[in-house]
């Protein structure tokens, strides 16, 4: 799944090329990913300007201003690609912009089998949102959506933002005392926007095991965790995401952040610290990379 650095990735590719421009019309080709109601979109979305675009945890948000509500913001529509989504932009027919998931299909002809829906932009760009495993969502929420929106208002602090600090951090792993602090991480009510690639980097150069209970951490620990979140998702940021197996934006060729992993994908080569092989294990039900002699338990 796409983490904070990709989504940031599609955020800011996307920003650059679509803000300002207008939606003249939606193509919904599925039903089902769209969680808004056909007069929302006729009312709330068509006919609207995109004012920014924004993300929260792994969701990105596009700003909408309507012809009256004059310079003010007057909603928002909320993607969040899950597993398998895309955005493609196309400007005259031709690729401008690709990011998500990455399949062969990708750069070729647009629509295909997996696009679920068109966004007419301006007079001459198309925006497709392609989803193979149909996992994500698009819906319309208001101009506030981190504050109104149920599932954007439960997320957790945005751990490169001010308000994410070695206290909140504590709070929430004190929340749950029991969890293995690898769950803590991946719980987005607790942090937004950190998955499975970067929760296992940041317990690595933290050096905390994956399973420890999230309540046994000293503050020095959680002080370090910390730290070695932020340094890690502002690498990942800087590198453009993953741009990898699971993950492209336009910089294709360039190794992202697979590059700079030191557990991620890594299992039976060396520690770079230590010279110990890197373990593959299961925490908190999901596939974990760990140093075995830099990670104790
Ligand atoms: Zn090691």
């Amino acid at each position: 799944m796409p983490e904070l650095p990709e989504v940031e990735t599609l955020r800011s590719g996307l920003a650059a090329r679509i803000g300002g421009l207008r939606i003249t019309a939606i193509e919904l080709r599925d039903r089902k990913i769209f969680g808004g109601t056909d007069g929302a979109i006729k009312h709330d979305v068509v006919d609207h300007q995109i004012s920014r675009v924004g993300r929260r945890g792994k969701v990105l948000i596009l700003f909408l201003r309507g012809s009256a509500s004059g310079a003010g913001e007057s909603g928002s529509l909320l993607i969040h690609p899950k597993m398998t989504g895309q955005l493609v932009l196309t400007c005259d027919g031709a690729t401008v912009f690709a990011g998500g998931h990455p399949t062969p299909s990708m750069l070729r002809r647009m629509p295909n089998a997996t696009t679920r829906a068109v966004f007419r932009l301006g007079p001459a760009c198309r925006l497709y949102y392609n989803d193979s495993r149909r996992f994500g969502w698009i819906r319309p929420a208001g101009p506030d959506p981190c504050r109104t929106d149920p599932f954007l208002a439960r997320l957790g602090p945005e751990p490169l933002d001010a308000d994410f600090t070695p206290g909140s951090l504590l709070q929430a792993l004190a929340r749950h005392p029991r969890a293995p602090v690898k769950a803590v991480l991946l719980d987005q009510t607790a942090v937004a926007g950190i998955g499975n690639i970067y929760a296992d980097e940041s317990l690595y150069r933290a050096r905390i095991h994956p399973a420890r209970p999230a309540g046994g951490l000293s503050d020095a620990e959680a002080l370090r965790l910390h730290a070695a979140i932020q340094e890690i998702l502002r690498a990942a940021v800087g590198s453009g995401g993953t741009s990898f197996a699971s993950y492209v934006n336009e910089a294709r060729g360039r190794p992202g952040y697979l590059g700079q992993a030191h557990v991620f994908r890594r299992q039976g080569q060396p520690c770079q610290a230590c010279g110990t092989p890197i373990v593959r294990t299961t925490v908190a039900g999901r596939a974990t990379n760990l140093c075995p002699h830099c990670q104790q338990r």
